[in-house]
């Protein structure tokens, strides 16, 4: 019995269906399989699986429509046979789109919620580093993060990178009652429980104007660009339609994280200090001396954290004392205190809100 999972082969003959595009798959082109239960076998009689053929760029396209938890190429671990047996040309080429996969799929919006609803059940700093340590080593596919960690890194600390929005509480209220069609005053008791992002997200299920995507799609580099527009108008009706543009974008558990950038507070309860060092166990240091968080990510990326002015003394220090960053224990080292003048995304909720990650 043909196990679960992936192979990649070249087509035999010119007969079988691309289950994606439903074209033919030319013969002797490259082909990815994809082994599923036979759904035929109604009595469990112990039928062999089924193999789906795809061409490799379609079944790039397909797990990209795939709910998050179903089965995908993550690495060429997960193609179980096949692989070697490939030319270099096209080894290079399923290479290439796992990688670009990758990259995609740690930029997703959804990745960020997912970590952010990690983090807030973490009640310790040096347990929150370690999750935002953990998150940069592994990515989805555990091979390390691929994503852009400047703006993962801007996004987790709304309060240190501070945009300016000129929008309260009240006014998003105002703005998301016209966009849903939704009753203003229905809106301002709802609020009353006292989180607005929670009020946006009910309120954009309940709509009957705008409809929440049932998939998140949104990328962190597309939210970036979303909210960098928002922070340039500030007429009102300006900033509507560019939440409007936010909106359609948006599934409604994205949106009420969209909300919480805004207003600072991502409900993550997560000092800057613990968060930067996950990234590095000198990074919140080294944010205090420039207070420029892309060129601190830069410089962990280049490994030359250490070169820049106001923390060259560290790493003399470290040489004597004989301590290798480089393998140091984020959770260990979020424990040892230090000033923390920055804080980010300390929540004002008493009960941080439950809430879904998938979607
Ligand atoms: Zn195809």
């Amino acid at each position: 019995m043909t196990e679960l999972g992936f192979n990649v082969s070249y087509a035999l003959s010119a007969r079988s269906i691309c289950r994606h595009c439903r074209k033919y798959i030319d013969k002797k082109a490259l082909r990815i399989g994809q082994s599923i239960p036979n759904h035929y076998d109604e009595d469990n009689r112990g039928w062999d699986n089924l193999i789906y053929y795809y061409h490799a760029v379609c079944m790039f396209k397909k797990f990209d429509q795939d709910k998050p938890k179903d089965m995908k190429i993550k690495s060429p671990d997960d193609i179980s046979y096949g692989f070697d047996n490939l030319k270099q040309e096209d080894k290079k080429t399923i290479l290439e789109l796992i990688n670009d996969a990758n990259v995609k799929w740690d930029n997703l919006f959804r990745q960020f919620r997912c970590l952010c609803a990690k983090l807030s059940d973490e009640d310790t700093g040096a347990g929150k580093t370690a999750i935002v340590s953990d998150f940069l080593k592994k990515g989805n596919a555990g091979t390390g993060f691929k994503g852009d960690v400047y703006l993962l890194m801007k996004f987790l600390l709304p309060g240190v990178v501070k945009t300016v929005y000129n929008l309260n509480d009240k006014d998003l209220i105002k703005l998301f009652s016209q966009i849903f069609g939704t009753n203003l005053k229905a809106m301002e008791e709802d609020l009353e429980q006292g989180d607005v992002s929670e009020t946006v997200r009910v309120c954009f299920d309940k709509s009957k104007t705008v409809t929440p995507l049932k998939k998140s799609a949104l990328t962190l580099q597309e939210a970036d660009d979303l909210l960098t527009s928002l922070s340039q108008v500030t007429k009102e009706s300006e900033q509507c339609k560019m939440l409007t543009k936010i909106v359609a974008r948006c599934t409604s558990n994205d949106l009420m994280m969209v909300v919480r950038f805004i207003t600072h507070d991502l409900g993550i309860n997560a000092k800057a200090k613990y968060i930067l060092r996950g990234l590095h166990p000198d990074a919140y240091e080294a944010f205090q001396v420039s207070q420029n968080l892309k060129d601190v990510v830069e410089r962990v990326q280049s490994n030359t954290l250490h070169h820049m002015p106001g923390m060259e003394k560290k790493e003399k220090t470290d040489k004597k004392t004989g301590h290798d960053h480089s393998k140091s224990d984020g959770a260990k080292q979020g424990s040892s205190g230090s000033s923390d003048s920055v804080d980010v995304g300390v929540s004002k909720k008493k009960t941080p809100v439950k809430r879904p990650t998938e979607g």
